[in-house]
């Protein structure tokens, strides 16, 4: 096990939370600062990926690029920014669903074509990466990394040498990806956005005060550079932005497709202060509270929540059962991004390195604890104990978001049914014996919806339900690892 891989080991130990892909930003400002712009826009969607992040600039003439593992705060620094010159910056910001961690995966991919220099950010995941990834192999194309970001970049290069104009390579090459694609392109002339024709991933436009346009993965990262909310990039859309900030759109689909975007992304994975569909993700949350407390409430003295993300809907969940809210377990936010392990003594104590509780508040109450979802079960029994250990007289636990039961395979490390304690076990009950809780609900699917305020339709809920929008080849089944594994085979 290397340095990297124990240092995933710990936050996994400390977290047993799905993780999202990535998160992208792209920006066309000529004489600003596009770089200092696009790191902040980076910090902003941090939440979305903390393993690599890297930014490119384009100036009209050269390419420049900095990319590294580690949080944006530890890769970028003055002298490494001030290096990034231009008109144009595309950024990114990761976590692995597809390749390991590994520098050479970080993005922005760079990739080029006689005087056409591209990079390439994604946010996503392919469900045929690896059938695009033997195609370009039998044409003669190599690959430096192990993501299928890159593949979409040599994609787009295949069209290029095929004799096709800029435009009409990206149509080409995004119309034969199947699956989950937000993705960010920056070239010397134009700022790109492509958004795969489902809408799994968010990716937004916005406008500086000045009128200079920004993509992004979330409202939050427009927010930061005081940059205004325009409109969400429509599925199967391709964005062209030029220098004088004249959008040109095109529809790359060949099908209709129905809209279904990641309602995880509404639930746990994007920030509360960004929006989707003018929907705010806080209120959105807080209304999955007020529900869960309508169709399970609890005889309880105390609502808290698993911090930070069960917080909005711990307090819908008071509001609407009038019970007090308060804060109980107070989280180490810095933990998790540590370098450094716990010795043994310090790992024994666990889920107490990342939450503490306040035992007064805790003792002889009967508690109800709001957390967003349950992957596998560990953590919540952790933080079960933890609240037991505290003095609790009884601890009740309700999920505002339904069973997790399926894998999923659209940008989410979800990779298998195995992983998951709602697929493995018979009923409710047997998973409140597992936590040790004196009760567990769930919110059920139709509340869920209901809290959107939107039409069911446009959602993706398949690892509730099972229903994957975008039909999954048989083979890829837990395959986060897959083109190591093929490549040592070789
Ligand atoms: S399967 Fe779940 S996590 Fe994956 S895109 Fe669909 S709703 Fe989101």
């Amino acid at each position: 096990m290397d340095f990297r891989e124990l240092l995933d080991q710990n936050i996994q130990d400390l977290d047993d939370k799905p993780k999202e892909a990535c998160g992208v930003f792209g920006i066309i400002a000529p004489a600003e600062d596009v770089a200092r712009l696009t790191f902040f826009g980076l910090y902003a969607l941090q939440h979305r990926g903390q393993e690599s992040c890297g930014i490119a600039t384009f100036d009209g003439s050269k390419i420049a690029l900095h990319k590294n593992i580690g949080l944006v705060s530890q890769v970028f620094d003055e002298t490494n920014l001030s290096k990034l010159k231009g008109d144009i910056a595309i950024g990114h910001t990761r976590y692995s669903t597809t390749g390991s961690t590994n520098i050479v995966n970080a993005q922005p991919i760079l990739v080029s074509f006689k005087d056409e220099n591209i990079a390439l950010a994604h946010n996503g995941n392919l469900v045929n990466a690896t059938e695009l990834r033997d195609f370009l192999i039998k044409k003669g194309y190599s690959f430096e990394s192990t993501t299928d970001s890159e593949v979409m970049a040599k994609l787009i290069v295949h069209e290029l040498s095929s004799g096709k104009d800029l435009k009409k390579s990206i149509e080409s090459a995004f119309s034969q990806c199947k699956g989950a694609f937000s993705v960010a392109i920056g070239t010397k002339d134009y700022l790109i956005a492509v958004r795969d024709s489902y809408g799994v991933r968010p990716l937004c436009l916005g406008l500086t005060s000045k009128g200079q346009s920004i993509i992004a993965s979330e409202s939050c990262a427009l927010d930061i550079v005081g940059a205004s909310f325009v409109r969400d990039i429509s599925p199967g859309e391709i964005l062209f932005i030029n220098k004088e900030q004249k959008l040109s759109s095109s529809n790359f689909a060949s099908t209709n497709t129905s809209s279904s975007h990641c309602i995880f992304e509404l639930i746990y994975f994007s920030r509360p202060d960004s929006t989707f569909k003018g929907l705010s993700i806080y209120h959105f949350r807080k209304e999955l509270g007020r529900q869960l407390a309508k169709e399970s409430p609890c005889d309880a003295d105390y609502v808290i929540s698993v911090p930070d993300s069960g917080t909005p809907a711990a307090i819908g969940y008071a509001e609407e059962s009038k019970l007090p809210f308060g804060e109980a377990l107070i989280k180490n936010r810095y933990i998790g991004r540590t370098f450094i392990q716990p010795s043994p003594m310090l790992r024994e104590l666990g889920i107490r390195l990342k939450l503490n509780p306040l035992k007064d508040v805790i003792a002889g109450k009967k508690i109800v604890v709001i957390d967003d979802s349950i992957v596998r079960g560990n953590t919540s029994k952790k933080i079960v104990k933890l609240i037991k250990d505290s003095g609790a007289k009884e601890v009740h636990l309700r999920i505002s978001s339904p069973p997790v039961k399926w894998p999923c395979f659209y940008g989410i490390d979800i990779d298998s049914k195995e992983q998951l304690i709602a697929s493995k076990s018979e009923s409710f009950d047997e998973i409140a014996k597992f936590i040790d809780a004196d009760s567990l609900k769930y919110i059920s699917h139709a509340g869920m919806i209901k809290a959107t305020d939107l039409h069911r339709n446009i959602f993706c809920t398949a690892c509730f339900s099972g229903q994957y929008p975008i039909e999954i080849p048989k083979e890829l089944n837990g395959a986060k690892l897959r083109y190591e594994k093929v490549e040592q085979k070789i």
